[in-house]
């Protein structure tokens, strides 16, 4: 299996240069260059088999032998029994034919952490081939930081830096992240805003002599490594609500649109998802474009859903590549507009083929706190501020109520207590490998906003 850039002017890799290039050099994404099928019997004999199993069987095809498949068998494994449940990816019912498929039960709580397990291994193990080493830099708001350095802890392929605003991130988020205690993690807290966070990453990830020197990589969702594990968990709720006989329905609270494209993915491979509902919450770049063809940035809004609080929903490309029927000059101008400007449109007729399975639905913080409430009343089970978004989401778009409409639970309620007290009266206590937490020692670097004093702290810390 080869890889190609949404773009049409990067080279042509195979999966492990993927893994490692994350974004293409001329800006694109990458994609396969073809979409492995899975036939109804491949579908039925996922049926009862253990969650590592069905990962390593839907990934295999996409390995194309540059790494090999018993190499990614040992990663899904161990990183699927860090999972707290025996299922690592449960489905609980919370209504008639309706149910919610809890990605949470990873080491720190998020959706995230399905993928970045994996990624962080796979990083990890293609290094160490090599011979090489990585620094993964990025800036986190909240719930990107503790899943990146959880990923990468104690890899010795990799040196992890992540900045967060100083002060402006909630304790146990600052905590997940601060009393990881080892020697390639390393936390800047700095005197600024999330914005200045992310403009100190992109600036250092611009200076192509540092990015060299220090072979800088980002672990975010325009890597296809991580969206690949994402598909994995469509096809096992399908199958275990019915599939290949038996239709089912998604809906997911989206940000970076990562975890809906590869509910497309799974689709397309042959999964057979009747509707998908993509949810935003008052952040709605990617349902307005969904619906009308129009990218257009606006203003970030800050929500009770801060981890979907996004202006740019990076992996719309991927999707706007399938929709021009791999077009990539077509795509390559749209994007270098969308940049120019921050605006783009495609005509409404190529959005004809979504709209036959995707709904679009924006969710505000009123309707939100209102539905953990009656959840909780109807269920006695507590959802977090995100899922909520995706619950509302998918009841209002339904189509057809025969079919099982499962939303995607993207974090536990723990990480969010306040929103989730208000709305519901109860507080949700963190598990118990996360129950010492206030308690644990935290390790962080306090540095001023200033470019200078951050490059220096990376370049004096980094192993590669
Ligand atoms: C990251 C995140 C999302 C958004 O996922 P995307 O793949 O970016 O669309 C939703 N909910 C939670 C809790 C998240 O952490």
């Amino acid at each position: 299996m080869k890889y190609v850039s949404t773009r049409g002017d990067a080279p042509v890799l195979g999966f492990d240069d993927v893994l490692l290039a994350g974004l293409a050099r001329d800006g694109g994404l990458y994609l396969p260059e073809t979409w492995p099928e899975l036939a109804p019997v491949d579908l039925a004999g996922f049926a009862g088999r253990p969650y590592p199993e069905v990962a390593t069987a839907l990934m295999a095809p996409y390995l194309g032998g540059g790494i090999d498949v018993e190499v990614v068998a040992g990663i899904v494994t161990e990183a699927y029994a860090r999972f707290r449940h025996p299922a690592v990816v449960p489905l609980r019912q919370v209504g008639s034919n309706e149910w919610v498929l809890e990605l949470f039960h990873g080491p720190t709580l998020a959706f995230k952490d399905v993928a970045l397990q994996v990624l962080g291994r796979l990083f990890d193990a293609e290094l160490t081939r090599r011979g090489e080493r990585l620094t993964i830099l990025g800036a986190t708001s909240g719930d990107t930081g503790p899943a990146a350095i959880e990923a990468c802890r104690d890899r010795d392929a990799l040196d992890v830096f992540i900045l967060h605003p100083a002060g402006r991130i909630s304790e146990v988020q600052r905590r997940q992240m601060t009393t990881v205690a080892s020697g390639n993690v390393h936390n800047l807290a700095v005197e600024g805003t999330f914005d200045d966070c992310q403009d100190l990453v992109k600036t250092m990830f611009a200076d192509l002599a540092l990015r060299e020197r220090l072979c800088l990589s980002a672990v975010n969702s325009i890597n296809w490594a991580r969206v690949l594990p994402q598909v994995v968990y469509y096809a096992a709720a399908a199958v275990a609500l019915g599939a290949p006989s038996r239709p089912v329905a998604f809906s997911v609270p989206t940000g970076n649109f990562g975890n809906a494209f590869a509910g497309w993915v799974a689709r397309r491979m042959g999964v057979p998802i009747a509707q998908m509902v993509v949810a935003s919450n008052r952040n709605d770049i990617a349902t307005r474009f969904l619906t009308s063809g129009v990218m257009e940035v606006q203003q970030v809004h800050p929500t009770t859903s801060p981890a979907m609080d996004i202006q740019v929903s990076s992996n719309l490309e991927r999707l706007l590549f399938e929709l021009l029927d791999r077009d990539a000059a077509a795509v390559a101008g749209l994007m270098a507009r969308f940049a120019e400007t921050g605006h783009m449109e495609v005509e409404p007729e190529r959005l004809a083929p979504l709209r036959a399975v995707f709904d679009t639905a924006r969710v505000d913080d009123a309707t939100v706190a209102r539905a953990m409430g009656e959840v909780y009343a109807a269920s006695g089970h507590v959802v977090d501020p995100h899922t909520a978004v995706g619950l509302v989401a998918g009841r209002e778009c339904r189509r057809d109520p025969a079919v099982p409409l499962v939303t995607l639970a993207t974090a536990h309620p723990a990480k969010f207590p306040d929103t989730v007290e208000a709305a519901t009266g109860v507080r949700p206590a963190l598990p118990a490998h996360l129950a010492d937490l206030f308690d644990r020692p935290e390790h962080v670097a306090t540095l001023p906003c200033d470019l200078a004093a951050v490059r220096d702290y990376v370049v004096a810390n980094a192993r590669a």
